[in-house]
């Protein structure tokens, strides 16, 4: 099977108490022995992720974690990763036994309901305990689900029925079905053209997320797509009969492509399209105000969503500071992060510059969005940092600019 990227799946995080069946729970609905099962507290060292099919919610990610009371001697960092199960979590389920619950899922219970979370209650009720009038009232305003998990066919399906609907009557709309990419960029029967650059910094043989997704998308809704490098784009201009719509490019190469591009034609970069559909547009607009209050030596943070190998043209680490030293005339100094690595001390940032985002869910991006709202420090991305120095800020935010006024 075709695997989703994760980014692309709902996330279902399960969390409670040690030992209380978090693990069985998901390898009860995966079907395999995706956690480990143990007696022994703590088992679950670090959050499990097994992603699957679950029709009709769709493609999700089943995320389980340890227990936030393990007191073993990894714990701290265990549940500093638990804690972070929190922020990209879309749906929860809090996995308790019958007649516990105390403060400790009640903390859950707050920690979700703070990151505005839907969640289930599952009452793991393997041994038909006779539920207790105030654990009844305890639980009572919640979708609570009791079942056993019996390995018989039919009794498994009968479960995963009942928990697939209670997670339906949770789950937003926007989260079960997520804003195309393509919304106030490309219309149907619209043409555009994506410029991809091939340059060391291009994964070997593939295109990257954001372009593979706008592609799909485009061709769901009838557009015509022309796919170029940067060096191509003027023949493909010339050899169109008419004007595109819409040329799409990556940020590296916005000062290379926009003298190219015909005035009366949108112009727009791959990382504002993923802005704009994951984060709050104009919260990161704002953030490139900071640019302009910038002094020598103060500190700015790289967020990159994903892992890889920087190479001597790495965007974030080696581009980036390049040209904003070029553009600010004196030296800031940089951390990167990469991946689920966050830092947990923003505050020493004059200025957080994220990626992207293509390979987190909009969930953990709204969640690190916050995050800095909360800590006093402004946020923006890559593609508004790379047109702001370019001079073309107001270009390429023009479709969305244009798509507010207009309503669509
Ligand atoms: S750095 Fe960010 S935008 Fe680029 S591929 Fe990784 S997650 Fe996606």
């Amino acid at each position: 099977m075709n695997r989703p990227p994760r980014s692309l799946t709902i996330y279902i995080g399960i969390f409670g108490r040690t030992n209380v069946g978090k693990s069985t729970l998901v390898n009860y609905i995966s079907g395999q022995d995706t956690s480990i099962v143990s007696k022994v507290a703590g088992t679950t060292t670090d959050a499990v992720y097994k992603i699957m099919e679950l029709l009709p919610i769709g493609p999700v990610t089943l995320v389980d974690t340890a227990g936030l009371d393990d007191s073993s001697i990894l714990s701290k960092e265990r549940i500093d990763r638990t804690n972070k199960v929190f922020t990209l979590t879309d749906v929860a389920v809090i996995v308790t036994e019958p007649n516990v619950w105390t403060q400790y899922e009640k903390n859950i219970v707050l920690e979700l309901t703070r990151r505005k979370t839907p969640f289930i209650v599952f009452v793991n009720n393997y041994k038909d305990e006779q539920l207790s009038d105030s654990f009844v009232e305890s639980i009572k305003e919640y979708k609570v689900q009791h079942s056993k998990l019996l390995n018989e066919q039919s009794y498994r399906e009968a479960f995963l029925n009942e928990f697939k609907r209670n997670l339906l009557d949770i789950i937003p709309e926007e989260t079960l079905n997520l804003q195309p990419l393509t919304d106030n960029v490309i219309k149907t029967h619209q043409t555009a053209i994506l410029v991809v650059p091939i340059d060391l910094g291009a994964p070997k043989g593939r295109l990257i997320l954001p372009q593979v997704q706008m592609i799909r998308e485009a061709l769901d809704i009838s557009a015509m797509v022309y796919i170029v490098k940067d060096t191509e784009l003027q023949r493909c201009l010339d050899s169109l009969k008419n004007k595109p719509d819409i040329v799409i490019c990556d940020s590296q190469v916005v000062k290379k492509v926009v003298d190219i591009i015909p005035k009366d034609v949108l112009f727009t970069t791959f990382s504002i399209i993923f802005t704009s559909n994951r984060a709050d547009f104009k919260i990161m607009l704002k953030g490139i105000e900071a640019l302009k209050n910038l002094k020598k030596d103060d500190r700015i943070l790289i967020a990159e969503a994903c892992s890889h190998h920087a190479s001597k043209d790495d965007i974030g680490r080696i581009k980036i500071p390049k040209w904003l030293s070029s553009h600010l005339g004196f030296d800031v100094k940089y951390d990167v992060c990469a991946g689920m690595d966050y830092p947990k001390d923003i505050k020493k940032y004059s200025l957080i510059i994220h990626c992207g985002g293509c390979m987190i869910n909009k969930k953990q991006m709204i969640s690190r969005l916050n995050y800095a709202i909360e800590n006093n420090v402004p946020i923006t991305n890559y593609g508004m940092v790379i047109s702001f120095i370019n001079n073309t800020l107001d270009r390429v935010i023009e479709p969305f600019i244009k798509a507010e006024k207009t309503g669509n």
